[in-house]
């Protein structure tokens, strides 16, 4: 279930942007893409805050990227740029945990990310707050901090694709559903996490969420 201040509801499909900021795409060694990356995780991977995280172990380094998380609110396919933003109905952080080691191996074989994105617990997700138009989504601070140490500082600013052109290029393919949810993507500083740490991912507007792992 997804908490929203006044109700719950069921998350649909989990959808995550890769390489939607430059600085990031360099300190991973790749390039510039003029397509987004799309990949998704299934809704059971949502962890609330809070709650202990297990990484599967024996799999190389884990690392965080603390991301945007949007919620649909309204259905909708092909849905042009200039209405994109009246289908979300509220906004979160989340971390898009992702097996690092296992991606490099994947990437290199041109093989699915699943195995280093879909994994049990990948996707901890923050309390929604409702969205208004009143809320610039082009300029959301998010932090990252493993054991209050900073390690990512960004600014939804950076975003190569903006939140309304990823609704619209994500609902040329798929009808949008309430209850869909879209990770827009990290910005730099991701880094590993291990046994112990405690990660605490923070918007002013937002929220403060924290998780363990264990
Ligand atoms: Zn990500």
């Amino acid at each position: 279930m997804i908490r929203f201040p006044d109700r719950l509801i069921e998350p649909c499909r989990v959808f995550c942007i890769g390489c939607n900021y430059g600085k990031h795409i360099k300190e991973l060694g790749s390039t510039d893409k003029d397509r987004c990356i799309v990949f998704m995780k299934p809704g059971v991977c949502l962890v609330q805050p809070g709650a202990e995280i297990r990484i599967p172990r024996d799999r190389g380094m884990a690392h965080h990227e603390v991301e945007l998380v949007v919620a649909i609110g309204r259905e909708g396919e092909n849905i042009p740029r200039e209405n994109a933003l009246d289908h979300v109905s509220g906004i979160t952080l989340g971390l898009d945990l992702t097996l690092r080691d296992v991606q490099a191996r994947l990437k290199k074989d041109g093989h699915p990310w699943e195995m280093c994105k879909a994994f049990e617990q990948s996707a901890p997700l923050g309390d929604f707050i409702p969205y208004n138009s009143s809320i610039d989504l082009s300029d959301i601070p998010l932090t990252c901090r493993v054991n209050g140490m900073i390690r990512q500082n960004g600014n939804t600013r950076d975003m190569l694709f903006p939140v309304d052109r990823l609704i619209e290029i994500l609902s040329k393919t798929w009808l949008l559903r309430t209850g869909d949810l879209i990770f827009t993507g990290t910005p730099e500083g991701v880094g590993p996490i291990i046994k112990g740490d405690e990660i605490t991912i923070e918007s002013p507007l937002i929220g403060t969420f924290s998780w363990r792992i264990v």
